[in-house]
């Protein structure tokens, strides 16, 4: 009997060993065609994996800042220990100093949102988006001795960056962020944006949520956040190392 147990248990663990191994060979092999289904093998060997998997996110990114709405929105972001990304244009910058160093001393990540927000302006050359990005980071680098290389393109990346430009942006180090889930904050009011994310994260497990510093968007971000604190995703900053989600790569899921 006694014997007959330890058999039993040098089976279960060297079925487990087998188990595991031929994960780890699984993984290699789904890796290299695609990282979306790591998970099927991870699912009953690693629990703390398991969890990672499940992890939701959210990010939160704040286009055309930093303005008058700014400190109100990092107090409020704080409120549900949630962290953003502001994409900021330079003369916004210049007029809100003191908020840009609030943001970043509030854990929030920079990004830059270009000096003209005129598509004419930043597509006249082939290297005048670049261009505009640079004195972003100056100007950024002037007011808090910090770099920078997020950037996200005025209207988005697609339809109106050519090719030209956008290649020049990411061969100087930028990386460019796009979205997939618009509020459309600027033609709403505070309800309808609250509903907005509501309906689009629903099933989703990471967002990219765009909004801008308006009024009513200022409004509306409480409701934001209590509803995705609620709905168990972390909200947390972009990381200046991470890779890019943008409409180029198409590693944005509507
Ligand atoms: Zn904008």
């Amino acid at each position: 009997m006694h014997k007959n147990l330890r058999k039993t248990l040098a089976i279960i663990l060297s079925t487990s060993v087998i188990t595991i191994g031929t994960c780890i060979s699984n993984i290699k092999d789904i890796y290299a065609n695609s990282n979306s289904t790591i998970n099927i093998c991870y699912d009953n060997s690693y629990d703390n994996v398991v969890e990672s998997e499940e992890r939701k996110i959210a990010y939160i990114t704040i286009d055309d800042g930093p303005s008058k709405y700014t400190d109100t929105i990092i107090n409020t972001l704080n409120k549900y220990n949630a962290k953003a990304t502001f994409f900021m244009i330079d003369r916004n910058m210049k007029t809100y100093p003191e908020q840009v160093k609030n943001i970043i001393n509030n854990g929030n990540t920079a990004g830059f949102h270009s000096v003209s927000h005129d598509i004419h302006e930043l597509y006249k050359s082939n290297v005048s988006a670049k261009e505009e990005f640079d004195k972003n980071k100056e100007t950024f680098h002037e007011i808090t001795n910090l770099e920078s290389n997020i950037i996200r393109l005025p209207y988005g990346s697609k339809p109106y960056t050519p090719t030209k430009s956008y290649e020049m942006l990411v061969e100087a180090g930028y990386k460019l962020w796009d979205w997939d889930l618009d509020t459309q904050d600027w033609k709403s009011n505070s309800t309808q944006i609250v509903e907005n994310v509501k309906r689009y994260t629903q099933n989703k497990k990471e967002v990219v949520i765009l909004i801008h510093e308006k009024k009513q968007t200022v409004e509306a971000l409480d409701g934001i956040l209590k509803h995705l604190t609620e709905q168990g995703y972390d909200i947390i900053p972009i990381e200046q190392n991470q890779q890019p989600q943008n409409f180029w790569i198409g590693n944005l899921y509507n």
